[in-house]
């Protein structure tokens, strides 16, 4: 492996001229679906800079705007105004995205990236590079632990802290009206000791509305849904399928990861808006509370429905199918017809078995985790709204 590490790391520096007198790859730090990310040193970086403040320079920094890469290769970020370049950071994460990736996603990452600069909380663009079809994202390297190694000991308020900092971020990304799609720990990077984080990992994210998607029934008023739901319920079921079922097949955007997928996500909402994301970082504070990652663990969406539907029960979760216009039929034994309260989860999670165990914070946080995990998406509390919530102003004030 370390053989195919020093390969690897050779053919990154070999691919861009003047790589090596840029920088130095120190180790390599993650390796995704999509791409490979390096820990490096900025070469470049003046030591008589000061040094690289995360705390005071990470929501200062301003990159300069995408230039024109479709001619020549090289750095495409445009850094002909030098007026524009803060200090850099001493350590940079290199993200070399796969080949395999379609251009499309790789600029549109880098574009969404690059309309989020300045945004708390969301990891900066410093600068990328492309040659021939192979592209490096260059990002202040960032300092985390890994969520399995601290999620186990935090304590409500150290909760509060994690998730106002994720919230903060989600906060500008949805103001900007983008969707990230893929909440998840790992995209999350978070400093225990400076109780900071970052959002990584725009690969997936995408405006709102920009798959072009038809109408979905989730954002009609009941009554009308009502009435659009009718044909579906007088046709008489075949097979357990509606038999004048003429609604055309769905498509819908379903990018994202297996036990994060919003209810609406798993439906195929052709209408999906930031409120998915909300559903994932509650998933987050579920198996924070729960002590248990993952706390889903399903193969496929199918699988991802009846976790869902076991604890919320099968009322619940056939109303939150007919939002968006399915029908969702179970014989499953499990899946009681009204679930489980999340506190009754919880408790049984981290076997305690009274209610008296629940501390007054910790009921709070399960109120707030009630309001990220709403099944219907337009009830679903907004990232705004979130940072207004008592749980996330837990010691502000
Ligand atoms: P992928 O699309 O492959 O998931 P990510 O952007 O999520 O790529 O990065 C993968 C991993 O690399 C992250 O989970 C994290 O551990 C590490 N990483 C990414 N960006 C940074 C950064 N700026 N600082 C430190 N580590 C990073
Ligand atoms: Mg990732």
């Amino acid at each position: 492996a370390d053989g195919h590490f020093q390969q690897d790391m050779a053919r990154l520096q070999d691919s861009f001229a003047g790589f090596r007198q840029k920088y130095r790859l120190i180790k390599r730090i993650g390796e995704g679906t999509f791409s490979t990310v390096y820990k490096a040193e900025d070469l470049v970086y003046d030591k008589h800079d000061n040094s690289w403040d995360m705390d005071k320079e990470l929501d200062k920094w301003t990159p300069p705007p995408l230039r024109n890469h479709t001619s020549q290769s090289g750095e495409i970020l445009d850094y002909t105004s030098q007026s524009q370049r803060r200090r850099k950071p001493k350590y940079v994460a290199i993200k070399k995205i796969y080949v395999t990736s379609s251009p499309n996603r790789i600029l549109n990452e880098l574009e969404l990236l690059h309309d989020l600069r300045g945004c708390q909380s969301v990891c900066p663009l410093i600068t990328a590079f492309r040659s021939t079809d192979q592209v490096v994202a260059i990002l202040p390297y960032f300092r985390h632990a890994d969520f399995r190694d601290y999620f186990r000991e935090m304590t409500i308020p150290d909760m509060a802290i994690y998730l106002r900092s994720l919230f903060t971020a989600l906060a500008s990304v949805h103001q900007h009206n983008i969707l990230h799609r893929d909440i998840k720990p790992t995209n999350f990077l978070y400093d225990p000791d400076s109780r900071r984080g970052v959002l990584v990992d725009f690969g997936l994210a995408e405006r709102e509305g920009a798959d072009g998607g038809k109408h979905c029934l989730c954002h009609d008023d009941s009554a009308t849904r009502k009435a659009r739901l009718q044909p579906l319920f007088s046709a008489e079921p075949k097979e357990g399928y509606a038999r004048e079922d003429t609604r055309p097949s769905r498509r819908a955007n379903r990018a994202g990861t297996r036990g994060f997928r919003a209810p609406e996500v798993l439906f195929k909402c052709t209408e999906q808006t930031t409120k998915i994301d909300i559903w994932s970082a509650g998933v987050i504070l579920l198996t924070i509370l729960s002590r248990r990652f993952p706390f889903f663990n399903s193969a496929d969406d199918v699988e991802a429905m009846i976790e869902i539907a076991t604890i919320f029960g099968n009322k619940r979760m056939q109303g939150a199918a007919l939002l968006h216009g399915c029908m969702m039929e179970t014989s499953i034994p499990t899946i009681g017809r009204s679930g489980y309260s999340l506190e009754g989860i919880i408790l049984w999670s981290t076997g305690r078995s009274d209610k008296v165990k629940i501390s007054e914070d910790e009921k709070l946080a399960i109120k707030f985790l009630s309001r990220c995990m709403e099944l219907d998406p337009t009830r679903r509390i907004s990232a705004a709204d979130a940072l207004q919530h008592d749980f996330l102003r837990m010691g502000l004030d």
